[in-house]
């Protein structure tokens, strides 16, 4: 006869094995209720520091010039979160908002304009084959994505913010505007 302590030994290991699995795919964007301190100054850390303070996604998108994968879960939760902000995940510097927002139908979460420029450089990249302009945190230098201009959108600025959204962190605004 197989005792209750086995069945539920048994199933909290499923459980255990499921979550697992779950938390390995796991690429949604963090989300976090408050809005973080902005960075002081300029962040440096090492490499080791970062893969402890990072998901293996962020650490992936931000210190290695990942890019996450088009129209995937983090898109998909991007087009539908509403009002708010975004910051690096590396850093916690203010990037981009819900206002300079767009939807371009890429596949990668799209701004026509950073919410801090201060906060964002641009670097010329010509990895693979293309010259493309890369977006970096000032703050600690992480990867965020690329910028195009002159797509015709309809936009302030005819800009495309083209960002890893697995390299953010995504804050609500605390009142949503009424609908
Ligand atoms: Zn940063």
């Amino acid at each position: 006869m197989i005792s209750i302590r086995a069945i539920s030994t048994l199933v909290f290991s499923i459980t255990l094995a499921a979550c697992t699995a779950e938390d390995k795919n796991k690429t949604i964007m963090e989300t976090r209720a408050e809005v973080p301190a902005e960075p002081a100054g300029k962040v440096v850390k090492t490499d080791e520091e970062w893969k402890k303070l990072l998901t293996a996604e962020q650490y992936h998108i931000l210190r290695e010039s990942g890019t996450e994968r088009a129209n995937g879960e983090v898109y998909k939760e991007f087009k539908h979160q509403g009002e708010g902000t975004y910051h690096c995940a590396g850093c916690k510097a203010l990037l981009f908002s819900s206002k300079e927002k767009f939807d371009s139908g890429c596949g990668w979460p799209s701004f026509y304009d950073p919410a801090k420029a201060e906060n964002v450089i641009l670097k010329k990249d010509v990895t693979m084959g293309m010259a493309r302009t890369e977006v970096v945190c000032a703050k600690c230098g992480g990867h965020l994505g690329h910028v195009f201009s002159g797509e015709g959108y309809k936009t302030p600025t005819d800009q495309r913010y083209c960002i890893n959204g697995g390299g953010l962190i995504y804050v609500p605004a605390k009142e949503q505007p009424a609908k």
